[in-house]
């Protein structure tokens, strides 16, 4: 029987000046339960959270492909290592968006975390328009074919599934709707990684997790925590999550 540990995951995306590391004092008691706790700041914060947080781990949003070089404004995976970092997250939907990620450069980028000695948090995650046509799994296996490189293990890599309708919006998909696209995920990954890798991947919903639907999300199976955007960002609302993961 494989044990995956919780992870109750926090995405502050670029929000957090000094002052908001503070939050992270409020959720240490809540971090030292059974589920592991990981905030991902903004970069500026990332040395100062890896310093002061107590049996919390902190993670960056994004890093190049590249250990180093001529990238203006870019930050390479050893430098978030080297800052205290112990995680990732790459692929968010934002990133691609915003940023034109495509499959490719998620997959380049978790080469480089991996090789950084960081742990990935791989997003993934369809349209409101690819839902409505039908094609959530079909993007869901597409994005996951793509994305993740070779070598993964049950340490190195998380998934978080996060529709982009949900994120930020309010709306949740229902129980029904995030346990098939866990339970596709989780078949994928065995077929691709053998049944040992592929049962200790931890896969986290992702997409306006609050602390009056986390406990009926985390009921779900296949669902091992939960990547909180808006949530995360104060103790007060991010305690209850953790603890219902607990
Ligand atoms: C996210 O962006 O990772 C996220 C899940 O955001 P929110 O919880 O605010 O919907």
């Amino acid at each position: 029987e494989i044990m995956r540990r919780k992870l109750a995951a926090g995405n502050w995306k670029m929000n957090g000046l000094k002052a908001a590391l503070s939050e992270l004092d409020g959720m240490e008691a809540a971090a030292q339960g059974a589920s592991e706790v990981l905030i991902c700041p903004p970069a500026t914060l990332v040395a100062a959270a890896a310093q002061t947080a107590k049996g919390i781990a902190i993670g960056g949003q994004d890093c190049h492909a590249n250990a180093s070089g001529a990238h203006t404004g870019d930050i390479s995976a050893p430098m978030l290592a080297d800052a205290g970092a112990t995680y990732v997250i790459l692929g968010h939907s934002e990133r691609r968006t915003d940023h034109d990620e495509h499959d490719e450069h998620v997959r380049a980028k978790c080469k480089s975390a991996w090789q950084a000695g960081l742990n990935v948090v791989l997003c993934v995650g369809e349209s409101l328009a690819e839902r409505e046509a039908q094609n959530t799994l079909d993007i869901i296996g597409g994005q996951l074919a793509g994305s993740v490189p070779d070598g993964a293990t049950g340490h190195n890599l998380v998934i978080a599934y996060e529709p982009i309708w949900a994120i930020g919006t309010g709306k949740v998909p229902t129980t029904d709707q995030i346990g098939e696209v866990h339970d596709f995920m989780r078949a994928r990954l065995e077929k691709r990684f053998g049944e040992g890798v592929g049962r200790s991947v931890r896969l986290l919903y992702g997409g306006s997790v609050k602390p009056g639907n986390a406990t009926e999300i985390f009921a779900v199976s296949n669902v091992d925590g939960a990547l909180v955007g808006g949530a995360s960002l104060k103790a007060a609302d991010f305690v209850p999550i953790i603890e219902a993961l607990n």
